[in-house]
């Protein structure tokens, strides 16, 4: 029996308008009602996860910073895994240098350069005029998705952080620039003391080594004394696989890259079509 259920937000339970639909909405409920312990686990942060969730009457876990965090459903933090901060130092200085778009998730707010809104606008009119025929409203509507994010604090620089005392849980660059994220991944992808992983097109994100969503699963499900083999997930991309590949039930969603779909349990519906309350459904059955 599962008492235990992961959902990833971001093209899982939330649809194409970054909205929780009704159904999903009750489905969560009906889980909760039924002792299921719902879990939200996102590469946001989670006072960005609580500002989504504070029109509606569900408390609920938060695995927040592609598990670099975990939030208690009353609020207070229950476990985190910051980055160190010489190491922050070192990939902010490079991202800086090569011109990133980056966000840096703190305790209470996700510092972003001044300038992040031009680097990302000279950005979309290169790859235009490289290619016409890309979709500048797929663009925008990521950029936008992006900053529709709650508690940013924008820095000249990196260097304004090494003075203040926070824990920095996650590193996000965004480009619309195919080989400048390929450049970061292979900057990054052999780093000791980091781990790097996608949630969407066009980003990279670092946290520190034992941070994940599975860790952060396995640490939670340890202290709720639930078993991971009754725990289930459900997630649409590559940021989700460490969490998808221990529960003990894992659904792809509908809309979920094929090679998630691959090492899933099950694929159940995409993010416009309820997906997360239809896999909900078949658990409490
Ligand atoms: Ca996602």
């Amino acid at each position: 029996m599962v008492k235990l259920i992961t959902v990833d937000l971001d093209g899982t339970l939330l649809n194409e308008s970054s909205q929780i639909s009704k159904k999903n909405l009750d489905a969560i409920r009906s889980a909760q009602a039924n002792g299921i312990e719902v879990v939200i686990a996102t590469g946001r942060a989670h006072f960005d996860v609580q500002t989504i969730f504070k029109h509606t009457d569900i408390k609920t876990w938060i695995i927040g910073a592609n598990g670099a965090t975990i939030h208690h459903p009353d609020g207070k933090i229950f476990y985190s895994e910051p980055i160190n901060r010489e190491n922050a130092a070192g990939i902010l200085s490079w991202l800086e240098q090569e011109e990133y778009y980056y966000e840096v998730f703190s305790n209470h707010s996700i510092f972003t350069p001044q300038n992040g809104k031009e680097l990302l606008a000279i950005e979309m009119d290169r790859a235009i005029s490289a290619n016409p025929k890309v979709s500048i409203d797929r663009m925008k509507h990521a950029a936008n998705k992006q900053f529709s994010q709650t508690g940013y604090t924008f820095i000249n620089s990196y260097k304004d952080l090494l003075e203040k005392d926070i824990d920095i849980y996650n590193i996000l660059a965004f480009s619309f620039n195919a080989e400048k994220l390929q450049q970061g991944w292979q900057k990054f992808h052999q780093a000791k003391d980091v781990t790097i992983v996608t949630s969407a097109n066009h980003n990279f994100e670092l946290e520190h080594k034992n941070a994940s969503k599975g860790n952060a699963l396995k640490i939670l499900a340890n202290k709720l004394n639930i078993k991971l083999a009754e725990t289930a997930a459900v997630g649409d991309s590559f940021n989700d696989i460490s969490m998808l590949k221990i529960a003990g039930r894992s659904a792809a969603m509908g809309n979920a890259d094929t090679e998630i779909k691959k090492l899933c349990h099950e694929v159940t519906l995409s993010n416009q079509e309820d997906g997360v309350a239809h896999f909900i459904d078949t658990l409490t059955r």
